[in-house]
């Protein structure tokens, strides 16, 4: 019998600049082209406290306070989303941080660039690994 496939859930951000210039739709229905699964979804204002949570890792560093007013410049859609080696899947779909060089195909190549700010705005957040999936969906979904 073959190997039943593991479950695993990522937690996916569209960011301030995807809400804005209106990319919800495009980077939900690449998530569902790719065959993975909507668990939930929700738009969102975060706030400083959970915003500081969630960017953890980052604390001390010189742009986490820009990140984090970024963050709360608007709504975000905050989504769950499950399917084999999604945590992975999903990364890629998103391509590299750095929009410049994010590869063309990817949310970010096709649809993020650098706009000469201090910010990187890059349209979407998708966690980095399980351990970090598991923490962040426990915090945008307590209930989950
Ligand atoms: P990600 O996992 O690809 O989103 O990248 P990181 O976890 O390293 O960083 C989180 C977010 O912080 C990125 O998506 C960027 O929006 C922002 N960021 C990361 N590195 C830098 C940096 O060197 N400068 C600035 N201004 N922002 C950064
Ligand atoms: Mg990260």
């Amino acid at each position: 019998m073959a190997d039943a496939p593991l479950p695993q859930r990522t937690l996916v951000l569209v960011k301030p600049d995807g809400v804005r210039r209106g990319h919800v739709g495009e980077v939900l229905r690449r998530i569902e082209a790719k065959g993975y699964t909507l668990v939930a979804a929700e738009l969102r204002r975060a706030d400083e406290a959970l915003l500081a949570e969630h960017y953890a890792e980052h604390a001390g560093k010189p742009f986490v306070q820009a990140l984090i007013d970024f963050m709360r410049s608007g709504p975000v859609l905050a989504a769950v989303v499950e399917g084999h080696r999604v945590i992975e899947g999903f990364r890629s779909l998103a391509g590299a941080t750095d929009p410049t060089v994010a590869a063309p195909g990817t949310i970010r190549g096709d649809l993020a660039r650098d706009w000469g700010t201090k910010l990187i705005e890059n349209i979407v957040h998708g966690s980095d690994g399980e351990e970090s999936a598991a923490r962040e969906i426990g915090l945008w979904f307590p209930a989950l």
